[in-house]
């Protein structure tokens, strides 16, 4: 079986009194054991060693993003290698927000994947279709081509967790239906099964994206194919814990 994944994408937010108010929240709230979830935040790089060293020890801390290859001249970026020497387990990697806005490629997610994996830390690739795909109908030739340019580059899928993120659904409000989030997964479920190995494609979490909330988490988490979440508003919110708590 796969473990329930539930992960809050802080983005560009907070201030260090904002954040500790939402560590405490989530550090007293009553959750299901690590065993049943696992449990992974990811604020800003800079607030990354505050909230490491304030969360309750069965949530983990995740990077939003991390440089392609080994650090050096590279004005503005964090390498992976830093990540890992500050003991940051995670890291999100393709968030549509960067592909979209930052005009990251397919290719330079993959490679970075790779290279974040390579250096020991666990990933959370994020793969999307806009609203003009969707209504084109290329959704799965999107989440498809994205995934490839991962799997061509990755062998290794233990430390990989596939956020599939509809970019239609990303701070809209407007969230996938539980039957549109189960036939996305079910597809990349199948795709990984035809091209990686039938273990990657039973074990690999795939978990959605966009517009979770305490009242729509329970009915998509009872999908098959849905693994858990990633959570970008209302991971800053009280009601993340109550996100947390529908993996039972
Ligand atoms: P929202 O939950 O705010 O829609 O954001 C989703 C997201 O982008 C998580 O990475």
């Amino acid at each position: 079986a796969r473990k329930f994944f539930v992960g809050g994408n802080w983005k560009c937010n907070g201030t260090t009194e904002e954040l500790k108010k939402i560590v405490n929240v989530l550090n007293e709230g009553q959750v299901p054991s690590s065993d049943v979830v696992e449990v992974v935040v990811s604020p800003p790089f800079v607030y990354l060693p505050l909230v490491k060293s304030l969360l309750r020890p069965d949530f983990h801390v995740s990077a939003q993003n991390c440089w392609v290859k080994k650090g050096g001249a590279f004005t503005g970026e964090v390498s992976a290698e830093m990540l890992v020497n500050l003991g940051i387990p995670w890291v999100i990697i393709g968030h549509s927000e960067r592909r979209l806005i930052l005009n990251e490629s397919n290719e330079f997610v993959g490679d970075k994947v790779a290279y974040a994996l390579a250096q020991g830390l666990k990933v959370i690739a994020c793969v999307g279709e806009t609203l003009e795909q969707r209504e084109a109908g290329s959704t799965m030739d999107v989440v498809a081509a994205q995934t490839k340019a991962i799997a061509e580059r990755v062998s290794n899928w233990s430390d990989v967790v596939l956020a599939y993120e509809p970019v239609w659904a990303i701070g809209t409000g407007k969230v996938a239906t539980p039957a549109q989030a189960q036939e996305v997964h079910f597809e990349l479920r199948k795709w990984l099964h035809a091209n990686t190995t039938p273990e990657v494609a039973e074990t690999t979490r795939i978990i959605y994206g966009g517009s979770v909330s305490g009242a729509n988490c329970k009915e998509l988490a009872a999908k098959p194919d849905v693994d858990g979440f990633l959570v970008g508003g209302a991971s800053l919110k009280p009601e993340f814990i109550d996100i947390i708590k529908s993996a039972e």
